[in-house]
């Protein structure tokens, strides 16, 4: 055992923003690491230099923050295996690589890349696969061109000499893995510059942070073969391997952009919580024993394991998403939902910060109004707006004429708008009340003096709670948008 705790990693390059398919295999290794009482280890492979940023590694960090996932090892808080930043372990790769030289697994070479590819074009032409040997790449090797390297201050690239044979893993997911023998050939694992390639890094690194499981996208299966090679070379032991499957798009193809949002920060943009994210993320590929669809994070990892995991690609519906968002919505409470949506309230430039704090009672109100009809924060400013903006209904339309001209139905209107006006509390009951006076006077169709009502005031003929919606727009715009009728 390599350990007799479970260390799972998530070890993302940061060269652009979190995809939800690397979203979730950091949420699987969370998950995976916390049902067993282990460590959820984070590590950046950033050896690509080009690709490479800081920011994107800020980004990162900052999206694995809110979406909750926590890491027990990794930059800013540190280990006993550190540093967790692949940039800064050269040393340790270029020692590692020298390791397997001295021990006869790899080899130095003084090729350069135009000539690896005339070698790869000459075996494809002669019908051979193209792999590379010892015997074939150390021709190379001249004192000339150990010169030649020297002076133009490069290192020797480092080949792993590739044992021809099969191999076999017992994936966790995927079941008994083979790469038949003579798949592939030798393989750079530490670059003239003294960069190491992503395979050997990963090795070196998972090594040396002692990780008992790798759950990664089944992109990486293919990879594994040549991982696998490596811990050999080491004599090192293999980790459990669990390749999760590809997300896809609901016409079945592989998710990317044409699909819309794919990225985290795109999702926080749309106005979805953090733990509506994660539970349906953790639902990709996974299930509950009872096929429980909203669970909160420590029902997910009391459930959780990589024997329910599917070997078949799983669907992202962001139809789903949202409609999970909704039901965690509502079960906020108005105070947490009054925090949440303030940013996109201001951000609409629908109120500003002090009116949004100076008229906390209104926008309470408003925001109890429109909640059961909206999935997502970022719809809440448009469903507030129909209390805030001016309309001027058309008043011959047609529907509403049928509704206006019904028995009592205007009467009733003026009852109201005179009930308004001699009220000058301003508040739901008093509201109601006057509803109910005037329907109780001039006894109007119901259903026609609501919708002519709700024409009237607010120019349609569907929306939220009616009361609640007449005491949000106000008295005073109340009784000017009933002027306009009572002379018709
Ligand atoms: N840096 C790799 C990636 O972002 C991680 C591969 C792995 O998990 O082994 O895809």
């Amino acid at each position: 055992m390599i350990s007799d705790v479970v260390r799972t990693r998530f070890a993302p390059s940061p060269t652009g923003f979190l995809h939800v398919g690397g979203a979730r295999t950091a949420l699987f290794n969370y998950l995976f690491a916390k049902r067993y009482y282990g460590k959820f280890v984070l590590r950046i492979e950033d050896t690509d230099l080009e690709r490479s940023t800081k920011e994107s590694e800020e980004q990162l960090l900052r999206t694995l923050k809110w979406l909750n996932l926590g890491w027990d090892e990794g930059p800013i808080v540190g280990g006993p295996y550190g540093p967790y930043r692949q940039s800064e372990r050269l040393e340790l790769y270029q020692n590692k690589a020298y390791e397997l030289v001295q021990k006869g697994k790899a080899y130095e070479s003084y090729i350069y890349p135009e000539e690896m590819e005339e070698i790869k074009n000459k075996l494809l032409s002669e019908g051979k696969p193209p792999h590379y040997t010892y015997e074939l790449i150390s021709r190379f090797n001249t004192q000339e061109r150990v010169n030649e390297y020297k002076e133009k201050g490069l290192r020797p690239v480092i080949f792993l000499r590739m044992p021809q044979k099969e191999y076999k893993i017992n994936d966790l997911i995927k079941g008994e893995v083979v790469f038949k023998k003579g798949a592939i050939g030798d393989f750079i694992i530490l670059r003239s510059n003294g960069v190491p390639t992503y395979n050997f890094a990963v090795v070196v690194d998972d090594i040396a942070m002692k990780i008992t499981h790798v759950i990664r996208g089944d992109d990486h299966l293919s990879n594994t073969l040549r991982q696998v090679a490596i811990y050999e070379a080491f004599s090192a032991e293999i980790p459990e391997f669990a390749h999760v499957s590809m997300i896809l798009g609901p016409d079945g193809k592989k998710l990317s952009k044409r699909h819309g949002a794919t990225s985290v920060e795109e999702f926080i943009k749309k106005g979805i919580l953090p733990e509506a994210l994660v539970n349906y993320l953790s639902l990709l590929g996974w299930s509950h024993p009872e096929g429980k669809e909203i669970m909160d994070i420590d029902e997910i990892i009391s459930n959780f394991s990589l024997d329910r995991v599917s070997s078949s690609p799983a669907i992202f519906d962001e139809a789903k998403l949202k409609w999970m968002n909704g039901q965690y919505l509502r079960n906020k409470d108005i105070e947490e939902i009054y925090k949440l949506a303030e940013p996109f309230v201001i951000e609409s430039n629908l109120l500003t910060e002090e009116e949004y704090e100076k008229d906390k009672k209104w926008v309470v109100k408003a925001l109890e109004t429109v909640i059961t009809s909206i999935e997502t924060l970022s719809e809440i400013p448009e469903a507030i707006s129909i209390f805030l903006k001016d309309v001027t209904p058309n008043l011959n339309d047609e529907e509403f004429l049928i509704y206006f001209n019904k028995s009592g139905v205007r009467e009733a209107i003026i009852l109201f708008y005179e009930h308004t006006k001699r009220s000058d509390k301003w508040d739901t009951e008093v509201i109601t009340e006057n509803l109910k006076k005037a329907m109780k006077e001039a006894n109007p169709q119901k259903k026609s003096f609501y919708m002519a009502l709700r024409k009237i005031l607010t120019d349609s003929f569907h929306g939220p709670d009616l009361v609640n919606t007449i005491y949000l727009i106000g008295r005073e715009r109340i009784l000017q948008r009933l002027e306009r009728v009572i002379h018709i």
